[in-house]
C-alpha cells in the first residue's frame, strides 16, 4: 500500500548469495567459509595470489563442484544450504539445473569448442539445453557476434581466430544462453598484452549495461575502474571487501597491502 511508505522498504532480493562456503579436496580445505552477496547490476573483481580458492569459489557458484557446507542462493533460489545439525543438501538436479541456468561462465582458456565454428558454438547449448529452434538462435547469435565485434567470423573455426577474438567469442556464447550473471575466471590471463585490452571492452560495455557480474582478475586498472566492490581473498578466505575505489586507495589488511603491493 502507498500509504505504508514509513515502513522500511524491505531489501531487494539478492542476485547471488553465497554464506560460509566451505570446500574441501580430500584433505585439504581451500574455501574455509566464504560468503558473499551480489545486488542487481553489481560488479564484483575478485582479487588474491594464486591458490586462494577464487577458481574453486566460482566453480561451487555454478555447480561444477559441490560444497560441503554453506548456502548458495541464486535470485532468491536456494541451490544448497546446510542446516543447523551441519547437513548440506542440495535441492534436486531438475532444480539445479534451472537455477545455474541463470548464470554463464567465461573461462580463462576460453573452453570453445573446437570442431565448431563460431556460430555453432553460440547456437550449441541454446538449441541442445534449451531446445530452441535453430531458425530463432541464429539471428540472437548473429546480433551477439556483432556485439563483441565479430561479425565477420560467424564461419570461422576457433582455431583461425586470436587469443582476444576466441575470448569474446566465449563472452558471446555466454550471454546467448541469456544469464542474469555471469562469472569469469581470469579472462585474460592467458592473452598477450596486447589483447586484453579488447576483452576487457567488451566486459566494460557488458558493466555499462548493468549486466551482474563477479570477475576474477589480476587485472587492477579493470577492477578499480569497472568493480563496485573488489573482494580479496587468501588462504581460502575472504580477507577483505570493499567498494573498489576504497580498498585500492587504502587497504586495512596487511596481506590486501603486500598484494597489492606486488601488483602494482
Ligand atoms: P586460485 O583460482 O585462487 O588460484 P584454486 O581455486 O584454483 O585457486 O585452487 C585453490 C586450491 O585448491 C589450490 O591449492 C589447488 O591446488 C586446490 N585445488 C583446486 N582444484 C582442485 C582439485 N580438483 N583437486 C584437488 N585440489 C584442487
Ligand atoms: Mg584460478
Amino acid at each position: 500500500m502507498q500509504s505504508m511508505t514509513n515502513e522500511a522498504t524491505p531489501a531487494p532480493t539478492p542476485m547471488l548469495r553465497a554464506v560460509d562456503l566451505h570446500k574441501r579436496f580430500g584433505a585439504i580445505e581451500v574455501l574455509k567459509g566464504v560468503s558473499l552477496e551480489v545486488g542487481r547490476g553489481e560488479v564484483i573483481a575478485i582479487i588474491g595470489p594464486s591458490g586462494s580458492g577464487k577458481s574453486t569459489f566460482l566453480r561451487c557458484l555454478i555447480h561444477l563442484e559441490t560444497v560441503q557446507r554453506g548456502c548458495i542462493e541464486v535470485e532468491g533460489r536456494t541451490l544448497v544450504s546446510t542446516d543447523t545439525g551441519g547437513e548440506c543438501r542440495y535441492v534436486a538436479d531438475a532444480e539445479i539445473r534451472t537455477i545455474c541456468g541463470a548464470m554463464g561462465m567465461v573461462f580463462q582458456h576460453f573452453n570453445l569448442f573446437p570442431h565448431l565454428t563460431v556460430l555453432e558454438n553460440l547456437i550449441e547449448a541454446p538449441m541442445t539445453v534449451k531446445g530452441l529452434r535453430r531458425e530463432d538462435v541464429v539471428p540472437k547469435a548473429e546480433a551477439l557476434l556483432a556485439k563483441v565485434g565479430l561479425a565477420d567470423k560467424r564461419d570461422a573455426y576457433p582455431s583461425r581466430l586470436s587469443g582476444g577474438q576466441k575470448q569474446r567469442v566465449a563472452i558471446a556464447r555466454a550471454l546467448a544462453m541469456e544469464p542474469d550473471i555471469l562469472l569469469f575466471d581470469e579472462p585474460t590471463s592467458a592473452l598477450d598484452p596486447e589483447l586484453t585490452g579488447e576483452v576487457l571492452r567488451t566486459m566494460r560495455e557488458l558493466a555499462d549495461e548493468h549486466m551482474t557480474m563477479i570477475v576474477v582478475t589480476h587485472e587492477m586498472a579493470f577492477a578499480r575502474e569497472v568493480a563496485s566492490r573488489v573482494i580479496f581473498m587468501d588462504g581460502g578466505l575472504v580477507v577483505e571487501a570493499r567498494p573498489a575505489r576504497e580498498l585500492f586507495a587504502s587497504p586495512e589488511h596487511p596481506r590486501t597491502r603486500a598484494f597489492l603491493e606486488n601488483m602494482l
